[in-house]
Protein backbone atom coordinates (compact mmCIF):
# COMPACT_ATOMS: atom_id res chain seq x y z
CA UNK A 1 0.00 0.00 0.00
CA UNK A 2 1.56 3.29 -0.83
CA UNK A 3 2.83 5.68 1.72
CA UNK A 4 -0.28 8.06 1.44
CA UNK A 5 -3.13 5.28 1.77
CA UNK A 6 -1.51 4.13 4.47
CA UNK A 7 -1.26 7.99 6.25
CA UNK A 8 -4.92 7.56 5.78
CA UNK A 9 -5.98 4.06 6.84
CA UNK A 10 -4.09 4.87 10.03
CA UNK A 11 -6.36 8.08 10.86
CA UNK A 12 -9.67 6.40 10.74
CA UNK A 13 -10.84 5.22 14.22
CA UNK A 14 -12.79 1.85 14.70
CA UNK A 15 -15.69 2.39 17.24
CA UNK A 16 -17.13 -0.77 18.54
CA UNK A 17 -20.87 -1.18 19.55
CA UNK A 18 -22.06 2.04 17.87
CA UNK A 19 -24.87 2.99 17.01
CA UNK A 20 -25.93 -0.30 18.90
CA UNK A 21 -24.24 -3.28 19.77
CA UNK A 22 -22.41 -5.59 17.20
CA UNK A 23 -21.30 -2.86 14.59
CA UNK A 24 -18.11 -1.52 14.35
CA UNK A 25 -18.65 2.40 13.29
CA UNK A 26 -15.84 3.79 10.98
CA UNK A 27 -15.34 7.06 12.32
CA UNK A 28 -13.60 9.34 9.59
CA UNK A 29 -14.34 12.50 12.41
CA UNK A 30 -10.14 11.74 13.52
CA UNK A 31 -9.19 11.29 9.51
CA UNK A 32 -10.71 14.86 9.50
CA UNK A 33 -8.62 16.66 12.27
CA UNK A 34 -5.40 15.32 10.67
CA UNK A 35 -4.69 17.92 8.61
CA UNK A 36 -1.64 15.80 6.89
CA UNK A 37 -4.71 12.67 6.62
CA UNK A 38 -7.14 14.83 5.18
CA UNK A 39 -5.12 16.36 2.84
CA UNK A 40 -3.75 13.37 1.22
CA UNK A 41 -6.96 11.76 0.88
CA UNK A 42 -8.07 14.84 -1.30
CA UNK A 43 -4.61 14.77 -3.02
CA UNK A 44 -5.27 10.89 -3.71
CA UNK A 45 -9.28 11.36 -4.70
CA UNK A 46 -7.76 14.98 -6.93
CA UNK A 47 -5.10 12.04 -9.04
CA UNK A 48 -7.65 9.96 -9.58
CA UNK A 49 -10.55 12.07 -10.93
CA UNK A 50 -8.37 15.32 -12.29
CA UNK A 51 -8.94 13.23 -16.27
CA UNK A 52 -12.36 12.62 -15.77
CA UNK A 53 -14.60 14.93 -17.60
CA UNK A 54 -17.32 15.80 -14.88
CA UNK A 55 -19.89 17.93 -14.55
CA UNK A 56 -20.89 17.79 -10.75
CA UNK A 57 -20.14 15.96 -7.51
CA UNK A 58 -22.96 14.50 -5.67
CA UNK A 59 -22.41 14.17 -2.02
CA UNK A 60 -24.51 11.85 0.05
CA UNK A 61 -25.91 13.16 3.46
CA UNK A 62 -24.16 14.01 5.82
CA UNK A 63 -20.37 12.94 5.39
CA UNK A 64 -20.14 12.82 1.88
CA UNK A 65 -21.10 16.28 1.90
CA UNK A 66 -17.24 17.11 3.80
CA UNK A 67 -15.40 15.25 0.89
CA UNK A 68 -17.28 15.82 -2.14
CA UNK A 69 -17.76 19.79 -1.63
CA UNK A 70 -13.82 19.77 -0.97
CA UNK A 71 -13.70 17.95 -3.94
CA UNK A 72 -15.83 19.53 -6.30
CA UNK A 73 -13.83 22.30 -5.32
CA UNK A 74 -10.48 20.99 -6.23
CA UNK A 75 -11.82 19.86 -9.53
CA UNK A 76 -13.51 23.19 -10.23
CA UNK A 77 -17.15 21.41 -10.40
CA UNK A 78 -20.42 22.08 -8.89
CA UNK A 79 -21.35 20.16 -5.87
CA UNK A 80 -24.75 18.75 -5.78
CA UNK A 81 -26.10 17.58 -2.07
CA UNK A 82 -28.49 14.24 -1.85
CA UNK A 83 -30.03 14.49 1.14
CA UNK A 84 -32.25 12.65 4.11
CA UNK A 85 -35.98 13.33 3.18
CA UNK A 86 -37.52 17.10 4.53
CA UNK A 87 -34.55 18.78 4.49
CA UNK A 88 -34.72 20.74 0.89
CA UNK A 89 -36.03 23.75 0.25
CA UNK A 90 -37.51 23.97 -3.67
CA UNK A 91 -38.91 21.11 -5.40
CA UNK A 92 -37.31 17.96 -4.90
CA UNK A 93 -37.36 14.60 -6.16
CA UNK A 94 -37.16 11.14 -3.81
CA UNK A 95 -35.73 7.94 -3.68
CA UNK A 96 -36.52 5.53 -1.00
CA UNK A 97 -34.76 2.46 0.24
CA UNK A 98 -35.33 -0.02 2.54
CA UNK A 99 -33.40 -0.38 5.83
CA UNK A 100 -33.58 -3.73 8.14
CA UNK A 101 -36.82 -2.01 9.49
CA UNK A 102 -39.32 0.38 7.46
CA UNK A 103 -37.08 2.22 4.67
CA UNK A 104 -35.97 5.66 4.48
CA UNK A 105 -35.82 8.59 1.77
CA UNK A 106 -33.47 10.31 0.17
CA UNK A 107 -34.30 13.83 -2.30
CA UNK A 108 -32.25 15.90 -4.62
CA UNK A 109 -33.60 19.41 -5.62
CA UNK A 110 -35.23 18.86 -9.24
CA UNK A 111 -33.35 21.33 -11.39
CA UNK A 112 -29.94 20.47 -9.25
CA UNK A 113 -28.45 19.52 -12.66
CA UNK A 114 -29.97 22.24 -14.91
CA UNK A 115 -26.58 23.93 -15.62
CA UNK A 116 -25.46 20.85 -18.13
CA UNK A 117 -27.52 18.82 -20.05
CA UNK A 118 -26.70 15.07 -19.54
CA UNK A 119 -24.59 15.89 -16.82
CA UNK A 120 -21.73 13.48 -15.69
CA UNK A 121 -21.93 13.30 -12.15
CA UNK A 122 -19.31 11.21 -9.47
CA UNK A 123 -21.64 10.41 -6.59
CA UNK A 124 -19.42 9.97 -3.13
CA UNK A 125 -20.32 9.14 0.23
CA UNK A 126 -17.49 7.91 3.05
CA UNK A 127 -18.67 4.60 3.16
CA UNK A 128 -20.58 1.78 1.65
CA UNK A 129 -21.61 -0.88 3.86
CA UNK A 130 -25.25 -2.75 2.37
CA UNK A 131 -25.12 -0.65 -0.38
CA UNK A 132 -29.03 1.08 -0.17
CA UNK A 133 -28.15 4.34 0.51
CA UNK A 134 -26.03 4.47 -2.07
CA UNK A 135 -27.83 2.55 -4.82
CA UNK A 136 -30.94 5.28 -3.90
CA UNK A 137 -28.79 8.07 -4.36
CA UNK A 138 -27.65 6.29 -8.31
CA UNK A 139 -31.30 5.85 -8.91
CA UNK A 140 -31.92 9.39 -7.87
CA UNK A 141 -29.39 11.35 -9.69
CA UNK A 142 -30.65 8.69 -13.01
CA UNK A 143 -33.96 9.42 -12.89
CA UNK A 144 -33.01 13.01 -13.87
CA UNK A 145 -31.42 13.58 -17.52
CA UNK A 146 -27.65 13.27 -15.53
CA UNK A 147 -25.68 10.17 -15.37
CA UNK A 148 -24.22 9.08 -12.43
CA UNK A 149 -20.67 7.60 -13.86
CA UNK A 150 -18.82 6.44 -10.75
CA UNK A 151 -19.48 6.20 -7.16
CA UNK A 152 -16.78 6.65 -4.73
CA UNK A 153 -16.45 5.57 -1.83
CA UNK A 154 -13.46 6.02 1.20
CA UNK A 155 -14.43 2.80 2.80
CA UNK A 156 -15.69 -0.22 1.31
CA UNK A 157 -17.09 -2.65 4.09
CA UNK A 158 -15.85 -5.40 1.26
CA UNK A 159 -17.98 -8.23 3.21
CA UNK A 160 -21.36 -6.62 3.05
CA UNK A 161 -21.30 -6.69 -0.20
CA UNK A 162 -23.50 -3.49 -0.78
CA UNK A 163 -20.96 -2.53 -4.61
CA UNK A 164 -22.93 -5.47 -6.23
CA UNK A 165 -26.05 -3.46 -5.79
CA UNK A 166 -25.03 -0.31 -7.88
CA UNK A 167 -25.16 -0.48 -11.53
CA UNK A 168 -22.49 2.23 -12.23
CA UNK A 169 -18.52 1.79 -11.81
CA UNK A 170 -16.92 2.22 -8.08
CA UNK A 171 -13.98 3.35 -7.01
CA UNK A 172 -13.23 2.82 -2.52
CA UNK A 173 -9.99 4.11 -1.35
CA UNK A 174 -9.86 1.99 0.71
CA UNK A 175 -11.56 -2.00 1.16
CA UNK A 176 -11.86 -3.26 4.73
P1 LIG B 1 -25.51 1.34 3.62
O1 LIG B 1 -26.74 1.98 3.03
O2 LIG B 1 -25.80 0.12 4.43
O3 LIG B 1 -24.44 1.10 2.56
O4 LIG B 1 -24.91 2.38 4.67
C1 LIG B 1 -24.15 3.45 4.24
C2 LIG B 1 -24.36 4.68 5.06
O5 LIG B 1 -24.40 4.41 6.45
C3 LIG B 1 -23.22 5.64 4.82
O6 LIG B 1 -23.76 6.96 4.67
C4 LIG B 1 -22.34 5.51 6.04
O7 LIG B 1 -21.88 6.77 6.44
C5 LIG B 1 -23.20 4.86 7.11
N1 LIG B 1 -22.59 3.66 7.72
C6 LIG B 1 -23.04 2.39 7.61
N2 LIG B 1 -22.27 1.53 8.30
C7 LIG B 1 -21.28 2.27 8.85
C8 LIG B 1 -20.13 1.96 9.67
N3 LIG B 1 -19.83 0.72 10.06
N4 LIG B 1 -19.32 2.98 10.04
C9 LIG B 1 -19.59 4.24 9.64
N5 LIG B 1 -20.65 4.60 8.88
C10 LIG B 1 -21.50 3.63 8.49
Amino acid sequence: MDQRLETIKKSIRDIEDFPKPGIVFKDITTLLNDAQAYKALMEHLYDRYKGYELDFIAGIDARGFIFGAALANMLGVGFVPVRKKGKLPSTTISQKYSLEYGYDEVEIHLDAFRRKKNAQVLLIDDLIATGGTAKAAVDLINKTEALCVECCFIINLEALGGTDKLEAPVYSVLKV
